[in-house]
């Protein structure tokens, strides 16, 4: 049997524990990262939102900042909102230190304060249709490299993109539910028909990275995670 990659979140501040659940809903191995050394035992890496300058400041005090560069210069790392903020090269408004992974300029707070949080509606090419998108203190991604693939928009911005092993979305994929919100009942409901398309789409990078680190050197094709290969069918 194949072992199942470990998907690492990083559990310095945020909402670690939703990405966690996320990721066990999609057959996927979470494991909590918080050291250099357990990050050097996952396959792949989620940083979650939170605030990015405190994020900094933790990094620093952990020695995490460098291992975490390194990390995500090759291996799949996916970035939400404060973690996007953290992947992009260029931070504006203001500018800030950042990992500089993800050929981009994020605007940090990009919608103001009135609108500190926001759940919307938008385009994705991920398979399925519209995506529920929960936008909370949200930046913006103001420019792109072009070796940047657009995967959903908001008001024809990007919203979630990928380059090569990096995936970043300005909103949280964790918080996304299938179905409109007037759908729901009440604030309880939340939880019961989640959207995990996005941390689906991650966890195939990771398990698509693994193997080819596994098969290189052969010509073996890489196995299709099963639970995606049922759902693309
Ligand atoms: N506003 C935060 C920042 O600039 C990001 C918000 C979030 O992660 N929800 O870092």
């Amino acid at each position: 049997m194949q072992p199942i990659p470990i998907v690492g979140v990083l559990a310095l501040q945020g909402d670690y524990e939703s990405h966690a659940r996320a990721l066990e809903q999609v057959n996927a191995q979470p494991k909590m990262v918080r050291t250099a050394a357990e990050l050097e035992q996952v396959d792949g890496l989620i940083i979650p939102g939170g605030e990015s300058t405190t994020f900094l400041k933790l990094l620093e005090r952990e020695g995490l900042f460098a291992p975490l560069e390194k990390f995500a210069r090759t291996r799949p790392t996916f970035g939400t909102c404060a973690g996007c903020i953290l992947l992009a090269k260029r931070v504006t408004h203001p500018e800030q230190e950042s990992l500089g992974v993800l050929d981009a300029t994020v605007e940090r707070n990009a919608y103001g304060r009135q609108i500190d949080s926001q759940i919307v509606t938008g385009e994705t090419s991920l398979p399925g249709g519209p995506l529920e998108m929960v936008f909370i203190r949200a930046p913006r991604l103001t420019e792109l490299g072009s070796g940047v693939e657009v995967l959903a928009t908001r008001d024809h911005y990007p919203v979630l993109v990928r380059q090569n092993n990096i995936l970043a979305a300005t909103f949280h994929p964790e918080l996304s539910h299938a179905g409109s919100v007037t759908e729901r009942d009440s604030p309880d409901d939340l939880g019961l028909n989640p959207d995990r398309r996005v941390h689906q789409y991650f966890a195939q990078m990771v398990f698509d990275a693994s193997q080819q680190v596994k098969n290189s050197g052969s010509s073996t094709e890489p196995r299709r995670v099963q639970i995606l290969a049922a759902e693309r069918e």
